[in-house]
């Protein structure tokens, strides 16, 4: 497959600034890239995007408070009195010159940064204790990792020797312009129901960040724009969609329908 067909083939991704281009030259110059973000805000879709266009192969590994460094690497697996290895998702891409996205890696074992920083290092090497080989990776392989700088990671940051290791890359909720092409492109609805529905995402992004744990994405206006296109009202769609994935708790989901009755008109009105 030529570069051309790949772009053709490549996932839509709408760019917020110049961050393909700086993907693509991290690339070029072997360095891995961090990329900060609030969930929803397209961090993982750029990835895809760029993977495609770079003609590289992507494994995405999500990480999660009990991921440890051999779920990253490999593990010898037995069977039948026999043992044999086995590749985790890191060795794999590494290689075979893929592309690593470690998806929110602060939650991951604090382990994992001991293979993650030669690998991200010039060394670009990746140790595998359990067989004693060093493996260097391939010139297509390529480390990326996210992160979402939320007050609740506070506590948990990346350490300064991890994150200097990498390129940052920083995204938002797009701009407004960019965010509607987004939530049209991604359910096919009108261009004035994306409008509407970017107008309530700022409405409530300008409520006290810190009442919610995670503010509307646009991740959650392309869902309500979807369950709109299907056929729900837009008052339940934002309710079901937006304001109930927002919170749990019954005065902030009240606090939200009235916001989002301000900006939308009575939500119950939509159907
Ligand atoms: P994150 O990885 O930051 O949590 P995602 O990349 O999964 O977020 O984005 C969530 C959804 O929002 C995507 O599946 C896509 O529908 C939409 N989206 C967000 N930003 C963009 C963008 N810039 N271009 C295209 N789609 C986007």
């Amino acid at each position: 497959m030529n570069m051309h067909s790949l772009r053709e083939t490549a996932p839509f991704y709408a760019a917020q600034a110049a961050e393909c281009e700086l993907f693509a030259q991290a690339f070029a110059s072997r360095l891995p890239l961090l990329i900060k973000g609030p969930t929803g805000c397209g961090k993982t879709r750029l990835v895809e995007h760029m993977a495609a266009r770079l003609g590289r192969p992507l494994i995405t590994v999500s990480c999660h408070d009990d991921l440890s460094a051999a779920d990253l690497v490999g593990r010898h697996l037995i069977s039948g009195g026999d043992t044999r290895w086995s590749d985790g998702p890191l060795a794999r891409a590494v290689r075979e010159g893929a592309i690593c996205y470690l998806d929110e890696v602060v939650e991951a074992r604090k382990d994992t940064t001991v293979v993650l920083h030669p690998l991200a290092d010039d060394r670009r090497l990746l140790p595998i204790e359990r067989t004693g080989e060093l493996v260097p990776a391939t010139p297509g392989f390529m480390l990326v990792i996210s992160y979402n700088p939320g007050y609740q990671n506070l506590l948990k940051g990346l350490k300064p020797s991890t994150r200097q290791r990498f390129v940052a890359l920083s995204l938002d909720y797009p701009a407004p312009e960019i965010e509607r092409r987004i939530v049209q492109a991604e359910s096919g609805c009108s261009e004035a129901l994306a409008a509407e529905l970017v107008r309530l995402a700022q409405a409530l992004r300008r409520l006290n960040e810190h009442e919610l744990e995670e503010n509307a994405s646009t991740r959650l206006l392309v869902m309500a724009a979807r369950l709109a296109v299907a056929g729900l009202g837009l008052g339940q769609a934002v309710q079901a969609a937006v304001i109930a994935a927002l919170s749990d708790d019954a005065e902030t989901v009240a606090a939200l329908a009235e916001v989002a009755a301000a900006v939308l008109g009575p939500l119950d009105g939509h159907a």
